[in-house]
């Protein structure tokens, strides 16, 4: 295995550390680009965030990977794993849901009226989009959904509500899963449609979690859509959400922002005495840093792994299982490490003129508790990892 990026690759990255630098000269810059404060800037929808999506798009940076003729460049979904790394290091909006999801199956499976009408807005940044998959009583079993789609005309009438969904708040369109045929088997009688994001009857309302990450409950009532906005064949929608998360598989989990954390954490202990000692002096500290520098770099091998499986033509399913498993619950591991080392004063808010780091420890305590569950709980990547990885079968 080839741990190192080519020399392409690496002229790309420094590439994209230079337009990141011109961007950070801007005066809106702390409005797009928050180290390790993820939470803001890439979930709010500000002008600023606009902006910088469109310089993005004017670099050719949205749709590396698609198709020419879908105006892409055709290169490796390597560029905009990459692309994505930068990106997050420096807190800013990541390249995702319009070009990765909705995007690529629309090329795979769209019809010619929604390609036309959506991939140039996708690839101008021009459209925002949420996913609308979630629902109370299906999560991890997302099969299970419930929102009804009905026949109705020449569209469908959708009923019913989800939760959990990012950017809803703000987003344009809404890719929606929906149950359009109730008595198949419950993978079977799912289907993808494109729902502009003000539809009357569409309401939307805030769910704040505990990392400050706003998602939101949405509800739909006798919301109609005509046909032409179904993508793909009918009940085939899980067939193409399984295979929009093996596309999504390369791009969703940066490791920069846990590199970029270790860091902090090493200059806030190599500039810090307590009681008059240093804190690179205490032993447990030194075993904790000792300990946590090695995780990191074990993490790094593991998302190397996910690059070099899909390098290699493979769909990284299990190492991208591994990776999420392993990062997010050591992103877990170097808050509470932290918390343990700021003792009572980790606790400050940013509001709190005396937090430690501008409260930046505290609200990464909070926020790391969301990793492990968003896009597939660990438990559901240790599944993954034992049925597709080991061959272990089904224990329920
Ligand atoms: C920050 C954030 C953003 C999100 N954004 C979106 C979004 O934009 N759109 C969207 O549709 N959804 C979104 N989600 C929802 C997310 O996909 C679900 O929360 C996740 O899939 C878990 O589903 P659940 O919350 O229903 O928990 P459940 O599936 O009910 O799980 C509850 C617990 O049971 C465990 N469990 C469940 N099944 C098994 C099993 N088979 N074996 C072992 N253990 C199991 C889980 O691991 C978990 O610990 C978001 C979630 C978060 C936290």
């Amino acid at each position: 295995m080839d741990f190192d990026f080519s020399a392409d690759e690496k002229r790309f990255i420094e590439e994209v550390r230079a337009f990141l630098r011109e961007q950070a000269l801007l005066p809106d810059a702390a409005d797009v680009m928050a180290p390790n404060r993820d939470s803001d800037s890439m979930l709010s929808d500000t002008p600023a965030r606009r902006r910088f999506n469109r310089e993005m798009a004017k670099r050719g940076y949205l749709g590396m990977s698609w198709p020419k003729e879908y105006g892409g460049s055709e290169k490796s979904g390597i560029y905009e794993y990459l692309l994505n790394e930068e990106l997050a290091r420096v807190g800013a909006p990541l390249i995702g849901k319009g070009i990765g999801i909705v995007g690529k199956t629309l090329i795979r499976h769209g019809s010619d009226k929604l390609k036309t009408e959506f991939l140039p807005k996708i690839r101008n940044a021009e459209i925002e989009f949420a996913l609308g998959y979630s629902e109370p009583g299906a999560g991890s079993d997302l099969a299970s959904l419930k929102l009804k789609a009905e026949r109705s005309g020449e569209g469908w009438l959708f009923n019913g509500q989800k939760i959990w969904n990012t950017s809803a708040h703000f987003a344009d369109w809404y890719w929606l899963a929906a149950r359009t045929d109730p008595q198949a088997a419950k993978h079977k009688g799912i289907s993808l449609f494109l729902v502009p994001m003000h539809e009357k009857g569409i309401t939307v309302s805030a769910i704040h979690t505990l990392g400050e990450h706003r998602t939101n409950h949405v509800f739909l009532d006798n919301v109609w859509v005509h046909d032409d906005y179904r993508v793909g064949e009918l009940n085939k929608g899980w067939t193409y959400i399984s295979e929009a998360l093996d596309f999504e598989r390369f791009t969703i989990y940066p490791f920069s922002p846990l590199e970029a954390k270790l860091e902090q954490m090493w200059k806030h202990i190599k500039t810090t005495q307590r009681n008059g000692q240093r804190l690179t002096a205490v032993p447990e500290i030194r075993r904790q840093m000792a300990r946590l520098v090695a995780q990191v770099e074990t993490a790094k091998m593991l998302q190397r792994s996910v690059i070099f499986s899909a390098s290699q033509g493979g769909v990284p399913t299990v190492e991208a299982s591994m990776c999420k498993l392993y990062t997010t619950a050591l992103s877990q591991r170097l808050a509470n490490t932290m918390m343990d080392i700021l003792g009572a004063d980790g606790l400050l808010h940013k509001s709190w003129p005396d937090a430690p780091d501008a409260g930046k420890w505290e609200w990464l305590y909070r926020s790391s508790a969301l990793e492990t569950i968003g896009a597939g709980t660990s438990e559901i990547q240790k599944n993954i990892i034992a049925r597709r990885g080991l061959g272990l079968p089904l224990t329920n």
